[in-house]
């Protein structure tokens, strides 16, 4: 399972001095508990799942923001560099690399739960084919939201436990293993309710939802690129709208920590109504209070998307 783990050498130094020395004591505070800094949500609630009571894991980025355009603070900084282990998805976080390498930290580990996963390029179907030679591909990071890719990621946060504190290596295991089979469960539940709907694309805010596309034979047709805030050209927004008539999709989806502007226009042009696809780049205030979580909103996503392409 090593190729889940970062390749790079800071995160190897940081590795391999826990795997000679074996002195995984060092690396724990004095609560007898691993601190655990995560970056966004999934990466938090994928840690806790696994570190189940040996770890203080804590967000960096809170409730009600999303991680396209967050950016640590000072304070976030000195969390980073007195991690005992760093979790991050990779790629969503550009601000990461540039944190690490400037709170270099011999003990800390770092895991990028991504690692190893083949990335997709971010662009649409028309654009690439019209695509000049030499233009740079953007990787899309949101691989969180296929159940299937969240497994993998889940396993090199497990990884990731088990190498600076395999004292409780048993523990990190089974509550692993616990919490795939319930991603597995997940998996087959979304296999079996889009195995047979009417009509096979839908419209998404951001290019949130490729790998979910992709893992159920699905089309996403995203209003903005692979990060929320890029808004489309005017030509784009005509032909979003010229597809959706066409395929006669009747539902445009949003998001619930980005403005639905231009989801709502697009939707009153072509007499559709608007639903939540939740893209998990962080819970609201509502969702914490209402206690969901990644499982939880997963599932919705999906009833909500069964209803969309059954429509
Ligand atoms: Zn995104």
């Amino acid at each position: 399972m090593k190729t889940l783990w970062m390749t790079k050498s800071l995160m190897l130094t940081g590795l391999s001095t826990i795997l000679l020395t074996g002195c995984a004591t060092d690396t724990v505070s004095s609560d007898g508990k691993l601190d655990v800094v995560t970056s966004f949500y999934p990466m938090y609630e994928f840690t806790k799942q696994v570190a189940g009571e040996h770890a203080n894991v804590i967000a960096l980025i809170p409730v009600g923001s999303e991680p396209h355009d967050w950016e640590p603070s000072a304070k976030d900084m000195k969390k980073v560099k007195e991690a005992d282990v760093f979790i991050y998805n990779g790629i969503v976080e550009g601000w990461a690399e540039q944190a690490l390498q400037s709170t270099a930290n011999t003990k800390r580990v770092v895991v990028e739960a991504s690692n190893g996963i083949d990335l997709i390029e971010g662009l649409h179907q028309e654009e690439e084919e019209e695509e000049e030679e030499g233009h740079s591909h953007e990787l899309d990071p949101h691989v969180w939201l296929s159940p299937v890719l969240a497994q993998r990621e889940v396993e090199a946060i497990a990884q990731g436990l088990i190498a600076v504190d395999p004292t409780h290596k048993d523990d990190y295991r089974n509550n692993a293993d616990r919490y795939i089979a319930k991603l597995k469960a997940l998996d087959g539940t979304f296999r079996e309710a889009l195995a047979s709907v009417k009509h096979k694309e839908f419209v998404t805010q951001h290019a949130a939802f490729g790998y979910l596309a992709k893992e159920y034979g699905l089309t996403q047709v995203p209003i903005a690129g692979l990060s929320p805030e890029e808004e489309p050209a005017p030509d784009k927004m005509a032909d979003i709208i010229e597809f959706v008539k066409e395929k006669q999709v009747k539902t445009i989806f949003f998001e619930t920590l980005v403005d639905p502007k231009v989801a709502t226009t697009i939707a009153k042009e072509i007499n559709a109504h608007t639903d939540v696809l939740n893209p998990l780049e962080g819970l609201t205030a509502e969702d914490k209070k209402n206690n969901l979580d990644y499982i939880s909103i997963m599932t919705n996503n999906l009833h909500a998307l069964k209803k969309a392409l059954d429509e």
